[in-house]
């Protein structure tokens, strides 16, 4: 695992992020964080290697990240989105369907996923969920990065 450093907001109080090292040194490069707790004796270029750094301005960051990155697209993210939870059963689910499906165009994207399970999703075949007389028990949506995007932990 890349080593990772922690990423105070400013103030230095307040954590912000944490992300490998070779992310935080292109952000000492860039400017946007300084070198708040060093590794003694051990540098990194011409800096110093960092424990951790400071944002060198303060970031409203975590909601407006959530608002405004939207997720990227994937089969896992679909699952989580929808808490493994089958969107026309309400049971565990452990693949996605198109509701519209792909032999009729319907795109891969997340208004057009829902998580199900293996029975729904075979009973439903290549129809929309109109047509197997299946209703949706919510209707899929866009979800921002932090829904789906697994986060490191933060003691
Ligand atoms: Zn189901």
């Amino acid at each position: 695992m890349a080593a990772m450093v922690l990423i105070y907001n400013a103030g230095g109080v307040e954590v912000h992020d944490v992300k490998p090292l070779r992310h935080v040194i292109t952000m000492l490069h860039r400017g946007v964080a300084r070198v708040l707790e060093a590794v003694d004796g051990e540098a990194f270029g011409p800096y110093q290697r960092p424990r951790s750094v400071e944002l060198v301005r303060y970031v409203y960051a975590r909601w407006r990240y959530e608002r405004t990155v939207p997720a990227t697209y994937s089969f896992k993210g679909v699952l989580r989105r929808d808490g493994y939870t089958c969107a026309y059963c309400g049971g565990p689910a452990t693949t996605i369907d198109h509701v519209v499906p792909r032999c009729q165009q319907g795109p891969s994207t997340w208004t057009n996923s829902v998580a199900a399970c293996r029975t729904c999703n075979e009973r439903k075949g290549g129809r929309t969920p109109e047509e197997a007389g299946m209703p949706l028990l919510w209707a899929p949506t866009q979800p921002g990065a932090r829904t789906v995007h697994r986060r490191h932990a933060v003691a």
